[in-house]
């Protein structure tokens, strides 16, 4: 099926006389008539719902659709984006391995991995995603057991070379992580170029309309654990009666034992009533990616003409350093996010965002209602300058999300509130 079709009708298919539209199972947990299903069902030996945070036919349904949508194995839905990230970390490394990531990361993600992870004992090496082979290469140590990067990176917008950062992870048997938050898989599908693993912040683009906290991990099914150095996929685990989870669960090895493992572990699930908004939004997803990608373009093209604006970063203007790997990775548009430098810097940017009218300035990016949002004293704010500068933003960076308004209108207000 296509995307358009798979957004509407995967993971959920009514059978006779039910609700059409995914009902919401508002329930904890599952009631069963005898002790022993429920002991398969702990023992992973039968399929079936018993307790919320580990499974709801709710939640199962979106994991389902987002999993198709990715052409994954499998899904898990998580509480929020970082969770996403989080989870999938701790799923494959534990206290004194080492992680790759690229530095030009959400603000959020780079301090989980700079300052959290490292009290975990995961230590993590920044590389910069436009150095070449060799350098990247430097950062790998016999601990590594993952490499981390963002498809279109928030807020500097550099497109991720997808291809040469698998083959460089898999050279050393670890799998790449892609966060695909910005892309979504309507403008790129990060396994269909070597990626192993996607996470997103459903509270972007997926959901679309800010209405819930979500994130998702999806495995590709195709990292394969037993080569490298996972003695916990191909080992029993102690807390599952010796299971081996390669051995039992083959290439969904990665995504049951985040489920079994770090869910039941650390419990960071998505809700019914979130994953029920969540599909809500996948719903009109690739007619909304379409529009904001147009109507991105269009404001880009605009900005970039304008006599106080300095820089706009938007992969598919002409002269973009990025403009070949988009065309490459996303060749339907980039998204609808902007990311531009006004002239006067910070001061500049602070007075333009508080003249706008429609434009607001929210916490927030992948809405469909167009907003504005300065990095450096927000999202990015626990950053120093230095570590600024890695995530390729500057003190003046403006991140503009532009949504689904006409964008004559959009246009308009960035237009009084410049003048
Ligand atoms: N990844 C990216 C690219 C993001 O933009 C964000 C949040 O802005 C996150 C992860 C974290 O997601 P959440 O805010 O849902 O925890």
């Amino acid at each position: 099926m296509h995307k358009e079709t798979q957004c509407l009708h995967e993971g959920y298919v009514p059978k006779n006389g039910e609700p059409r539209v995914l009902p919401i199972a508002q329930s904890t947990t599952f009631r069963y008539t005898s002790t022993e299903e429920v002991a398969k069902l702990f023992d992973l030996a039968s399929p079936g719902f018993f307790y919320t945070r580990l499974g709801n036919p709710t939640v199962d349904a979106v994991e389902k659709k987002i999993a198709a949508l990715e052409g994954g194995v499998g899904a898990l839905c998580t509480s929020s984006g970082q969770a996403a990230a989080l989870t999938a970390i701790l799923t494959i490394a534990k206290a004194g391995d080492h992680i790759i990531s690229s530095s030009s990361i959400y603000g959020g993600t780079f301090n989980l991995f700079a300052v959290t992870l490292k009290r975990f004992g995961i230590d993590v090496t920044f590389v910069d995603q436009r150095a070449d082979n060799a350098t990247i290469e430097k950062a790998f140590r016999p601990n590594t057991k993952a490499v981390f990067g963002e498809t279109l990176t928030n807020p500097s917008m550099h497109v991720l070379d997808i291809e040469r950062f698998a083959t460089l992870a898999h050279e050393h048997n670890v799998p790449l992580i892609i966060d695909n938050t910005f892309a979504t898989p309507v403008l790129c599908q990060p396994f269909a170029f070597g990626a192993d693993i996607v996470v997103h912040s459903t509270t972007k683009y997926l959901d679309g309309h800010a209405v819930q906290m979500g994130g998702v991990v999806v495995d590709s099914g195709h990292f394969d654990w037993t080569k490298g150095a996972f003695p916990e996929f191909t080992e029993p685990d102690p807390s599952y009666h010796g299971l081996v989870y390669t051995e039992a669960f083959g290439k969904a090895a990665f995504i049951v034992k985040a489920r079994v493992q770090i869910m039941r572990d650390l419990g960071c699930c998505q809700t019914p009533q979130g994953a029920f908004y969540l599909n809500l939004g996948i719903e009109t997803l690739p007619l909304r990616m379409e529009r904001h990608c147009r109507n991105a373009e269009i404001v880009a093209t605009y900005l970039a003409a304008h006599p106080k604006v300095a820089a706009v970063t938007y992969p598919r203007l002409p002269g973009n350093p990025d403009r070949a790997l988009a065309t490459k990775y996303l060749p339907n548009g980039c998204s609808g996010v902007i990311s531009l430098i006004l002239k006067g810097g910070r001061e500049e940017g602070a007075r333009v965002i508080d003249a706008l009218k429609l434009i607001s300035l929210e916490v927030h990016v992948a809405d469909c209602r167009t907003c504005i949002l300065h990095p450096a004293s927000s999202t990015h704010r626990q950053l120093t300058d230095e570590q600024l500068a890695e995530c390729g933003i500057d003190p003046g960076t403006v991140r503009l999300s532009v949504g689904l308004e006409h964008v004559d209108d959009i246009i308009a207000d960035l237009a009084q509130a410049l003048g």
